[in-house]
């Protein structure tokens, strides 16, 4: 699809390996997809999704990123490592999104590297209002085209053209290329990019199983609402895909409980079972609320057992470190 043309990052097919004792543990034929491998500074889901962005950004003969996101996120922070290997300059808004931060969460993990990769951060006051954070963007994009900079803005609210969805319409095709006969595909679901892109890819490629979003941010009812809409806006983006019917869009928000970027108990579990099982990390914002899903559908027989289920480790490690002060506690007390 030349009309949507890639920076070219991605490393792919990322890596495809079995989880055998968790496989063991939890009754299921387990795999992970190791996107947490996708590129570079820590790789994950975001690399797939800025690949497009940065494409057209490259193809607009753009040289400065704005991009929005939590204070933690791993959007910006992976924005900022590709931006510049390019050459690009990027500016970072970072959005008051979690409550009762400590400072760890404040300056470490993703804080820290964007101001190792040379990133100028913002700050964006509200944590809950994406159309708002998108405008402040954009006012600060024209101050830099005034500079005579050429500006690229990666948006983040419902109604911009979901580019960074295609990453995942490409993550469908190593799937589907490599191992088509997975049960039930697990991802977590956030902005909706990438379950939305992942479902749309796989069904158009006639996959049989199911796909799990797992929430990070909003409830069950609200996400489904969300990835609709994401679903509309890939379709309008790229005809080609198949339509999905409202009964392919599956949902668990079983570990979402206390909020976004809050470690509950499911959560935590799961950090602790996949490290203790697999010595594999998971981070505390999206994957360890992703895995917890499987564990607890298996319990409640919505995964049979013995399925072959896949796990899209979707990155994040960055994070980890500014959770320490909760991951001591919880592991202190344990
Ligand atoms: C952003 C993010 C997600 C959620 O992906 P969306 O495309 O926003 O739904 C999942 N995992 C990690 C590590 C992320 O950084």
């Amino acid at each position: 699809m030349m009309q949507f043309p890639k920076a070219g990052f991605v490393s792919n097919p990322t890596p495809s390996e079995p989880l055998r004792r968790l496989s063991e543990t939890l009754d299921v034929d387990l795999w992970i997809k190791r996107d947490d491998l996708a590129g570079p500074s820590f790789g994950g889901n975001k690399t797939r999704q800025l690949d497009y962005y940065l494409g057209a950004a490259i193809a607009q003969d753009c040289d400065t990123i704005l991009i929005t996101g939590a204070v933690q996120s791993n959007f910006v922070r992976t924005a900022a490592a590709l931006a510049a290997k390019l050459g690009m300059r990027t500016i970072v808004q970072l959005e008051a999104r979690v409550p009762d931060q400590d400072p760890l969460y404040q300056r470490s993990g993703n804080v820290l590297l964007n101001q190792l990769l040379g990133a100028e951060v913002i700050y964006y006051s509200y944590g809950e209002d994406e159309a708002g954070a998108d405008a402040a963007l954009r006012v600060r994009a024209e101050q830099e085209r005034a500079k005579g900079h050429r500006p690229y803005v990666i948006p983040l609210a419902l109604g911009n053209p979901p580019l960074g969805a295609l990453g995942y319409v490409d993550a469908a095709n190593e799937i589907m290329d490599e191992t088509p006969d997975y049960d039930v595909v697990v991802v977590a679901s956030g902005s909706g990019l990438t379950h939305a892109g992942l479902l749309s890819g796989l069904l158009t490629r006639g996959f049989a199983g199911r796909v799990i979003g797992s929430c990070v941010r909003r409830d069950k009812v609200q996400q489904i609402a969300r990835i609709r809409a994401v679903l509309d806006g890939l379709a309008a983006l790229n005809t080609s895909l198949r339509h999905v019917s409202s009964g392919k869009v599956s949902i668990w928000d079983g570990a979402l409980g206390p909020g976004y970027g809050k470690i509950g108990p499911a959560a935590y579990s799961a950090m602790t079972m996949v490290a203790q099982c697999e010595g594999l990390i998971l981070d505390p914002v999206y994957t360890a609320k992703a895995f917890a899903a499987i564990p607890a559908l298996v319990d409640s027989g919505t995964i049979r057992k013995g399925s072959k289920v896949l796990f899209v480790h979707t990155g994040g490690l960055a994070a980890l470190f500014a959770y320490q002060t909760d991951l001591t506690q919880l592991l202190n007390s344990a």
